[in-house]
């Protein structure tokens, strides 16, 4: 891959919490002048051949690279890993994100229990219509909620009742990091752990986070995001250094918004290794 392109690694469609289509996505990587984007939708792959395929009646060029979010669990902590750049038409894989789907209506439907309990009733359906064709969320019971009048905003849905331990929270069915990061493999990808500074973990667990994933085979860590402050971006780049992941960068893109856009303010310390140095766009 050729350098200074410009690539973001970390985005989501309408298939999960994202508010774009996956049209809509293509479309603004085109205006944001990417060169490659990842879509990495929670435990789906759906969006893919549709922004491909979208993608191959555009003039501009942008290489789409596969890619999805997995939801893991690792000492009572929710960690994503991000599989990057992998067949997502991989049959093992496709088996395994079906029970990924699983895990997440029945934690939905437990979530609406608890909620109906705490006198919400049949916050699973308004959920759900939220979701549309997209993989059932957290985030689509957050907007439930605040439609409702139950909180005034996505922040205190989470801080009344789906975080962590909190009146809805039900402990989901995740797999540990290994099986993901096998499940990634097997599908030809990179094994990257996503958004490292978000897991509110003290430098003692982060490090043994970092050793952990290494340890059970993955690749590769995000060394920044946007409103990374610039001492985490430098811990995190030593962190990668140390612990031998390659480095990743991505937005995490969910909707436009303010302060948060494709592409922006991903650049990182040229000392360390691109999760994309071995990569081979495909012939268009
Ligand atoms: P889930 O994967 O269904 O547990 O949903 C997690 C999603 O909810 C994340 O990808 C975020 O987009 C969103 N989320 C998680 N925690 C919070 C929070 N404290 N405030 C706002 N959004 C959150
Ligand atoms: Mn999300
Ligand atoms: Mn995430
Ligand atoms: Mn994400």
């Amino acid at each position: 891959m050729r350098e200074k392109m410009k690539i973001d690694l970390h985005s989501h469609t309408h298939h999960s919490d994202g508010a774009l289509s996956p049209k809509e996505l293509v479309d603004r990587a085109h205006n944001m002048q990417l060169d490659a984007l990842a879509i990495t939708d929670h435990d789906t792959v759906a969006a893919i051949d549709e922004a491909r395929s979208y993608q191959q009646s555009q003039k501009r060029p942008l290489w789409i690279i596969a890619g999805v979010e997995i939801s893991t669990r690792w000492h009572g902590f929710d960690i994503h890993v991000l599989g990057l750049n992998l067949n997502h038409q991989d049959a093992g894989l496709l088996a395994r994100l079906a029970t990924q789907s699983q895990a997440r209506e029945q934690r939905a439907q437990e979530m609406s229990a608890k909620l109906a309990k705490a006198g919400i009733e049949g916050i699973y359906a308004d959920a759900k219509a939220l979701a549309g064709v997209g993989q059932l969320t957290r985030s689509h019971f957050a907007r439930a909620l605040v439609k409702r009048g139950a909180v005034k905003d996505h922040e205190e849905a989470f801080k009344k009742y789906l975080g962590k331990d909190k009146r809805a929270f039900v402990k989901p069915q995740w797999p540990e990091i290994p099986e993901a990061i096998s499940w990634i493999r097997e599908a030809g990808g990179k094994a990257v752990l996503a958004h490292p500074a978000r897991y509110d973990l003290s430098a003692k667990w982060l490090r043994r986070l970092l050793v952990f994933f290494a340890e059970s085979g993955g690749q590769g860590m995000e060394v920044t995001h946007p409103q990374l402050a610039p001492d985490l971006k430098r811990q995190l780049a030593s962190y990668a250094m140390e612990y031998g992941l390659e480095a990743s960068a991505g937005s995490d893109f969910h909707f436009p918004g303010r302060w948060t856009e494709l592409g922006r303010n991903l650049q990182f310390d040229s000392q360390l290794t691109p999760v994309w140095n071995d990569w081979q766009r495909p012939a268009a």
